[in-house]
C-alpha cells in the first residue's frame, strides 16, 4: 500500500501509521488530518462499490454534515493515482468509541465502562434510537445492524461505522446492504439471501429493539430463554419463529427468560408494550419507530432512583423497591458492583473476623428438634429365654503375625470296623480289542426253478405271419435267378453275369 494517494479532487493524501485492520481492509490516520482517517480495501471494490462511495460522496453537504454527526459517512474517495477507481475512503474519526457490546455485556462493562447504571444504559439506548432516528431521516437503511458496528463513547454517545455497508437510493437506482448479522436479523430476513433483499427501515427497527434490550436487560437477547421443547432452540431459529422468551405468547412458544434475568416488569409499561410490538408476528408490517424508543426510555429515565442499599442500583419508581437488591438475594450476581466501588463504597475485602462478625448475626431458626415420645399403654415383652442373655464377646486378633507353622492336627483314631486300605482299583485291559462277529444265519440255499411258458395264440401268430410272407418270396427270388442264368444263352447269361 502506497503512503501517498490522492482524493476525487486530486488533493494529495499523505497515509499515517494503521489505526485498525480488519477484514474488509485497513484504517490509516491520515498526516496532517487528525480529525480523519482513511480507509482502504484490502481487495478492489466492485465497480457496484465504487458507484455507491461515488453517490454517497455527492450527497449535498448539508445532508452529509448532518449524517456525520451519528455515522462515519464518507466524505472522500481514495485514488491511487487520477483518473484510477477507487480504492477507499476519507471518514470521520471515531476516537474513544467501543464496540457497544462491551457496555450491555456486564463482565466486559466492569472493565470497560465501570461508573455505567441503570440510568447511563438507559441514555446509551436512547441515543443509539436516536441516531438510528437520524439516518432514517436522511432515507439510510443501516441493513448490517450489529454490535461492533455501532459504537459507544464513555457519555454515553453513540456513532455507527461501516457506513460503505448501508443501503441508499440515488435517483431510481437502490444500493444495497449485502450483509448481516443473523441474531440482528428480522424474522422474515431469516436463513435469506441478503445480496437479493432490499431492506426498509421496518428490518433496521427489529435490530434496533434487540440493541435497546440488549442494553436494558443485562446483555440477554430477547430470543434466547429456556426452551421448553425438545432439544436445543438456536437464538435464530426462534426469531424466525417469533419465540419472544419474555413476551405474552412466551408460554405457547414453549419458552421463558432464562434464570438471574431482569424482570421485564421492571420496565416502564410503555417499553414493555414496545418490546412487544418490536417482536410479535405483526411486527413483520410495521416495528415501534425510533422516535417512540427515545420518547418511552427519556419518559423512563426520568423514573430510576438510587437505591439506598448500593449506589450503583438504580430502579423505577413504579415497582417501590430496588429491582438489583431484589435479583441479589435470589443468587443472581450484582450486576453493578463496580459503580458502588467507584462512587466510593465501601466494599468488603475478605476480613475473617468481618465474615464471622456477619454469621454471628444470623438468626437461628426458631424451630427446634425434641425427640418423639414413646407411645402410652405398651409393655415390652420378657427375654426369649431361648437366646443368650449376653453378646457373645468378639474374637481377639493375635497381637503379632509370626511366620511359625501351626500345629499338625490332631485326628481321633480310626475305626476298627473300617477297612484300613481301599480295595485295589481294577485293571483295565491293555488293549482295546473288536468285538466278536455276530453269527451267520443258516438260510435256505436259494433253488432256481424255471418254467418253460407255452408261447399264447398270439404270439405263435405273430411269428407265423412274417414267416408265411417272407418264405415265398425267398422262393420266388432264387428261381428268378436260378431260371435266367439256365435258359438264357451263353453270350447273353455272361452279359448277365456282368
Ligand atoms: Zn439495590
Amino acid at each position: 500500500m502506497s503512503d501517498t494517494v490522492f482524493d476525487h479532487l486530486g488533493g494529495t493524501i499523505r497515509l499515517g501509521p494503521t489505526i485498525a485492520a480488519g477484514g474488509e481492509g485497513t484504517v490509516c490516520a491520515i498526516d496532517g488530518s487528525p480529525g480523519f482517517v482513511a480507509k482502504i480495501y484490502h481487495k478492489p471494490p466492485s465497480p457496484d462499490d465504487v458507484a455507491k462511495l461515488r453517490a454517497m460522496i455527492g450527497w449535498p453537504s448539508k445532508r452529509i454534515e448532518d449524517i456525520c454527526k451519528t455515522a462515519a459517512w464518507p466524505i472522500k474517495t481514495l485514488h491511487k493515482n487520477h483518473g484510477q477507481p477507487a480504492l477507499g475512503f476519507v471518514m470521520l474519526r471515531m476516537d474513544n468509541f467501543s464496540p457497544i457490546h462491551k457496555l450491555y455485556g456486564p463482565r466486559q462493562r466492569r472493565i470497560s465502562f465501570p461508573k455505567v447504571d441503570w440510568y447511563c444504559l438507559t441514555k446509551a439506548a436512547r441515543n443509539c434510537a436516536a441516531a438510528f432516528a437520524t439516518l432514517h431521516e436522511h432515507g439510510v437503511v443501516i441493513g448490517d445492524v450489529n454490535e461492533s458496528n455501532v459504537r459507544v463513547s464513555d457519555k454515553m454517545t453513540i456513532a455507527i461505522i461501516d457506513c460503505d455497508s448501508f443501503q441508499i437510493q440515488e435517483a431510481d437506482r437502490v444500493y444495497r446492504c449485502n450483509v448481516g448479522v443473523p441474531t440482528f436479523t428480522p424474522p422474515e430476513l431469516q436463513g435469506k439471501s441478503l445480496r437479493h433483499h432490499t431492506r426498509s427501515v421496518n428490518h433496521d427497527r427489529f435490530g434496533l429493539a434487540v440493541m435497546i434490550f440488549h442494553l436494558l436487560m443485562m446483555g440477554r437477547h430477547p430470543f434466547a430463554g429456556r426452551f421448553l421443547g425438545h432439544g436445543n432452540m438456536e437464538i435464530e431459529h426462534a426469531i424466525r419463529d417469533f419465540r419472544y422468551a419474555y413476551g405474552s405468547t412466551a408460554e405457547f412458544n414453549q419458552m421463558q427468560p432464562p434464570p438471574h434475568s431482569v424482570p421485564l416488569n421492571a420496565l416502564s409499561s410503555d417499553l414493555v408494550a414496545l418490546f412487544e410490538r418490536a417482536f410479535s408476528p405483526k411486527s413483520t408490517l410495521l416495528r415501534p419507530s425510533p422516535k417512540e424508543w427515545v420518547t418511552a426510555l427519556d419518559q423512563f429515565e426520568k423514573t430510576l432512583l438510587r437505591c439506598q442499599t448500593d449506589l450503583g442500583h438504580r430502579y423505577p419508581q413504579h415497582l417501590g423497591k430496588c429491582v438489583w437488591c431484589h435479583l441479589m438475594a435470589q443468587q443472581a450476581p450484582n450486576f453493578f458492583i463496580s459503580v458502588g466501588a467507584a462512587l466510593g463504597q465501601q466494599v468488603h475485602k475478605f476480613d475473617l473476623s468481618t465474615i464471622w462478625r456477619l454469621i454471628d448475626q444470623v438468626d437461628f431458626p426458631t424451630c427446634s428438634y425434641s425427640r418423639p415420645l414413646m407411645p402410652t399403654g405398651f409393655s415390652a415383652k420378657p427375654w426369649p429365654t431361648n437366646l443368650p442373655k449376653l453378646i457373645p464377646s468378639r474374637p481377639t486378633k493375635p497381637a503379632t503375625v509370626s511366620n511359625e507353622k501351626p500345629p499338625a492336627p490332631r485326628y481321633p483314631p480310626w475305626p476298627a470296623h473300617l477297612p484300613t486300605a481301599f480295595p485295589a482299583k481294577p485293571i483295565a485291559p491293555s488293549i482295546l480289542t473288536s468285538p466278536p462277529d455276530p453269527p451267520i444265519a443258516e438260510l435256505p440255499s436259494l433253488e432256481v426253478v424255471r418254467y418253460a411258458l407255452r408261447p399264447s395264440y398270439g404270439q405263435q401268430l405273430a411269428c407265423w405271419i412274417p414267416t408265411a410272407t417272407a418264405l415265398p418270396l425267398i422262393v420266388i427270388t432264387l428261381l428268378t435267378y436260378v431260371g435266367r442264368d439256365c435258359l438264357a444263352a451263353p453270350g447273353q447269361a455272361f452279359q448277365n453275369s456282368r
